[in-house]
């Protein structure tokens, strides 16, 4: 009771921190010698992210400093805090414990959404998909594993439930189905709202009935190797487009006459970098503006409606503004319950995107 009143007081938006290790590949990137420069390098990152707060392991701190005009160095602290900060050594465990009660509300009939907001690199997709191990599994095989159980655990209680699953990809505000053709099929997909039973409906999207974790593993890996296919012919497209898988849970009770929905969305988004145009990716420099800014307006899109909806008081709520969130209108809102993990670089290198998405995640916050 006291945990849903705190729970009602704080409202149903939470937004975490997390900083992914530093890896060997930053260090060879960097065009040092692994052998000799590995160590200052690794010194040189730990200056620059600090954790003051490590005790509440909730307020995250940034240090840059400057050379001034008078060749004075100037040093300058940036603090940010969240719901929770997951420091480099945080392990996939960790992280699903503080998510876990998110997967049991689906089966309770909410509507729960978890976002991976970050640049490229940062660790959106290790935390959603995670790696191939037991201990490295990410939060999506993990909440899958979790919905499963809470749905067995009401089976014995006389519940029926029965789950389904989509996967898709918004790329350039256009939608594909993951567990379809991919892309070969041609299929426009439009996204209808029903305002009346306030259901969502992409046409022509393939929807699965799921029988286990096991399976809906196999769908999701077979799903991504399709992408990354058709990504290195569209170049590194699957870092500039929202995957948005969902599973569906209905559930019933013929003893008690009781019935609920809820819905669980795993957004892995697509990476804020502001990207520079020149580099010339594949695309040229007219496709890569237009895909950078229908990223650059879809993620701010979800930022606008997410802080809308954190507002009291009978806020309009532009879900309209982008398919992301025209999408997930339901899931965001009424019955729902919404989590931003906020992915971080500990580069320093890569401090002043990492300062973008801080101030990113403020606002939503
Ligand atoms: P993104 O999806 O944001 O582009 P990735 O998830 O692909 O980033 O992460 C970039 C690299 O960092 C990958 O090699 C990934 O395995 C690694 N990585 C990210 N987070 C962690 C972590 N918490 N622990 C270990 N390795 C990580």
């Amino acid at each position: 009771k006291l945990h849903n009143m705190v729970q009602e007081l704080k409202g149903n938006i939470r937004v975490f921190c997390r900083v992914r290790p530093v890896l060997s590949s930053d260090i060879s990137a960097s065009g040092s010698q692994l052998s000799e420069k590995a160590a200052p390098l690794r010194d040189e990152i730990t200056a620059d992210m600090a954790f003051p707060d490590c005790r509440d392991h909730k307020e995250i701190t940034l240090a840059s400093s400057s050379q001034s005009a008078t060749g004075r160095e100037r040093q300058e602290n940036y603090s940010f805090v969240f719901d929770r900060v997951f420091e480099p050594h945080s392990t996939q465990a960790e992280v699903f414990e503080e998510i876990s009660m998110l997967a049991q509300s689906c089966v309770d009939g909410y509507n729960v959404c978890i976002f991976a907001y970050g640049q490229t690199g940062s660790g959106k997709s290790f935390t959603m998909e995670g790696g191939s191990t037991d201990a490295t599994q990410g939060m999506i095989p993990r909440a899958v594993a979790q919905v499963f159980r809470a749905s067995e655990d009401l089976r014995s209680k006389g519940w029926e439930y029965k789950i389904e699953g989509q996967f898709l990809e918004i790329y350039n505000e256009t939608v594909n189905d993951l567990l379809g053709k991919y892309d070969l099929d041609g299929k426009k997909h439009e996204i209808k709202h029903d305002p009346k039973t306030g259901s969502t409906r992409v046409t022509d999207i393939t929807v699965l009935t799921l029988h286990s974790p096991t399976q809906v593993q196999a769908l999701l890996s077979s799903a991504q190797s399709r992408r990354s296919v058709a990504s290195t012919l569209m170049n590194e497209r699957s870092s500039r487009s929202h995957s948005v898988f969902t599973l569906r849970i209905t559930g019933s009770n013929p003893g008690s006459g009781e019935n609920c929905e809820g819905s669980l969305n795993l957004v892995d988004l697509a990476g804020s970098e502001r990207i520079n145009v020149s580099l010339g990716n594949g695309l040229n420099d007219k496709d890569r503006v237009k895909e950078t800014q229908n990223i650059n307006r879809s993620l701010s899109a979800l930022g606008d409606v997410i802080s809308a909806l954190g507002e009291k008081g009978d806020k309009h709520i532009p879900y309209r503004n982008s398919k992301l969130t025209y999408l997930l209108q339901n899931s965001l809102s009424g019955n729902s319950k919404t989590l931003m993990i906020l992915n971080l670089s500990p580069l320093a290198s890569h401090l002043n995107e990492s300062l973008t998405s801080l101030r990113f995640a403020t606002k939503v916050n």
